[in-house]
């Protein structure tokens, strides 16, 4: 199967990162699970400016990289399904923080996937042509609908309020997503079987 993955909140836990670029850029805390534009901004936490500062001070920064933490049990699973399954990253990251993705993933035991950057633009053309897509914002999910089969929105308790099913199944841990993939193989393999018998 071919299986596609957003980079941050997927791979990598990029909301502790903004929690500490925030607190280093302006003294102001704002806990994990408001870090979200529209919490921020709806709440007044920091002005657009501010919270746009505080992204750029982020992700082009390599310090802030060497510190982000991978989500839990992302290597493992990656590994335990990389026979059999091919993968391929696409992130709304711009091309010079893509290149820090791709580099803290060289150093977090994940073999060499290929990225791609879209930079805010739809993922729809980098993900003609596969099977699973999972990402952590339910708008790029939406705009997948018609491209990739079959849904995951990771969830978080920042992104718990976006849960639509309709658009994506919401999935919680890697164990989670892990099943969730063998499942849809067993399914597609019993198909492709029974094909096989009536044709
Ligand atoms: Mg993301």
């Amino acid at each position: 199967m071919k299986i596609g993955l957003d980079f941050d909140g997927v791979l990598a836990n990029a909301v502790e990162m903004k929690v500490q670029a925030t607190y280093d850029l302006f003294g102001i805390y704002i806990p994990p699970a408001k870090m979200k534009k529209k919490f921020i901004l709806g709440e007044k936490l920091l002005t657009n400016k501010q919270y746009e500062d505080m992204r750029c001070h982020m992700y082009g920064s390599p310090e802030y990289h060497s510190t982000m933490r991978p989500v839990d049990g992302m290597a493992e699973y990656i590994n335990k399904l990389w026979i059999g399954n091919t993968f391929r990253i696409i992130t709304s990251r711009n091309a010079e923080w893509g290149h820090l993705a791709q580099e803290w993933l060289w150093n977090q035991g994940v073999k060499d996937i290929p990225l791609y950057t879209v930079n805010r633009a739809p993922k729809t053309e980098r993900a003609e042509g596969l099977d699973v897509f999972i990402d952590d914002d339910i708008k790029k999910l939406k705009e997948l609908k018609d491209t990739v089969k079959h849904r995951f929105h990771f969830i978080w308790p920042h992104n718990e309020h976006e849960i639509n099913k309709k658009v994506a199944e919401p999935v919680k841990s890697w164990e989670e997503i892990y099943g969730k993939i063998l499942e849809i193989k067993k399914d597609k393999e019993f198909k492709d079987r029974q094909a096989g018998r009536w044709r």
